[in-house]
């Protein structure tokens, strides 16, 4: 029996020590600051000018103003479809096989309460991203971590093999991966496939930075062998128009689990905003130059941080995708990412982000700290130069 006359904490258990979000904290100190924001990940520069104006048009045009279809609306539900097909080959059901999120951070929470039963095992490679974590929780799942070692933070299969109980019930994969910036290879995607189908696992994964490849290429684990009807794949057009605050993402996956996490999605949201959905459609649709000129634009910035943190005494964790690049501090005589990160707008006007919270285990990656270039180039330039500074 529960004793009655202990004070019960407002916040659920499974919340309990999430606190805000580390992304919402180290903007809020660069709002206080005036410090240059290299923490939380969002351009400093609007996506294109023409999906800004499908945006207007659409608003203007009443597309969407009115409840959207729960699944999202036909016309974006086409082009994700088509967007599958025309980068990785992959055929879906625009009808039954694509659902529209508010964000991949809906599409992720709705996933999670949709495939879970209390005490279910979810594998995810740490360090991850911090709303896995919550979703986890508020699915009464719990969190197994692997973590990602220094410096190539490549995943360790054995162990991956060895974690697998008979309660494990998914993956949750993130490739390119945030904010290591590790990029799963062609035989990592193939043994976590072979292992997905061998003990019966679905598998969430998280592509949201499929777009942002500097080495290798982004493969959907959905398209390999025996994964069709056991993946639930998941972008958004945040990263990959830079609009991040329009919050459209998507789900493409066998239509059982679709239902599934529409069923979900349909009581967390009910459906998602409605113009900007038409505004995507146009998006996903670009020529081919426009994905090739973002990723080359991404990838002269990566180069640009890298060499300016290098400069810098930092060891520079160079990412092979994502627009992250994960540094560590020991070098500069430092112990602790969180203390370093609360006191660098002060010591030299720059924000980033401490990797350390993105993992379970205290002691991994504590001298982590991860530093965004999606940024102008005179605004990294300007960085680079105040790191110099330390
Ligand atoms: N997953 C990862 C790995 C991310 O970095 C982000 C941040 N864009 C998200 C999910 C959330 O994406 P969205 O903004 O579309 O909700
Ligand atoms: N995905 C972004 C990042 O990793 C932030 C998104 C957020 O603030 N939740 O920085």
């Amino acid at each position: 029996m529960s004793d009655r006359s202990l004070p019960r904490p407002l916040l659920n258990r499974g919340l309990a020590g999430l606190g805000t979000t580390i992304f919402a904290e180290m903007s809020a100190l660069a709002a206080r600051t005036g410090a240059i924001n290299l923490g939380q990940g969002f351009p400093d520069t609007d996506g294109p000018e023409e999906i800004r104006e499908a945006a207007v048009r659409a608003l203007r045009a009443g597309h969407g103003n009115q409840y959207p279809p729960g699944p999202g609306v036909p016309e974006l539900r086409n082009a994700v479809a088509e967007h599958q097909h025309r980068f990785h080959g992959l055929t879906f059901d625009p009808d039954t096989e694509v659902l529209i999120t508010t964000g991949a951070t809906e599409a992720i929470a709705a996933t999670m309460l949709a495939l879970l039963e209390p005490g279910d095992e979810v594998i995810a490679f740490e360090p991850f991203y911090d709303s896995y974590a919550a979703c986890i929780a508020m699915a009464g799942a719990v969190r197994v971590p692997l973590t990602l070692h220094a410096p190539a933070f490549r995943p360790d299969l054995d162990a991956l093999r060895d974690a697998v109980t008979p309660r494990t019930r998914l993956l949750l994969l993130n490739s390119p991966h945030n904010p290591t910036g590790m990029v799963l290879t062609p035989a990592e995607l193939a043994t976590i496939a072979e292992l997905a189908v061998e003990r019966d696992l679905l598998v969430v994964t998280d592509e949201v930075y499929e777009h942002v490849v500097f080495e290798g290429e982004h493969i959907p684990l959905i398209s390999l062998p025996g994964m069709r009807d056991r993946v639930v794949s998941i972008s958004s057009a945040g990263k990959t128009f830079s609009f991040t605050g329009w919050k459209v993402g998507w789900v493409t996956a066998a239509a059982p689990l679709v239902t599934a996490v529409r069923t979900a999605k349909q009581y967390l949201t009910f459906v998602s905003g409605g113009p900007l959905q038409y505004a995507v459609a146009e998006a996903l649709r670009l020529p081919d130059s426009y994905f090739t000129g973002f990723r080359e634009d991404l990838r002269a910035k990566r180069d640009l941080l890298s060499a300016g943190l290098t400069a810098a005494g930092f060891e520079v964790h160079q990412p092979a995708g994502t627009y992250f690049i994960t540094t560590d501090v020991a070098p500069l005589g430092e112990k602790d990412a969180i203390t370093f990160c609360r006191a660098l707008p002060e010591r030299c006007g720059v924000v980033a982000v401490p990797n350390s919270v993105f993992y379970d285990h205290p002691t991994a990656g504590r001298t982590q700290v991860r530093f965004a270039f999606c940024k102008r180039v005179d605004v990294l330039a300007e960085a680079a130069r105040r790191l110099r500074g330390l």
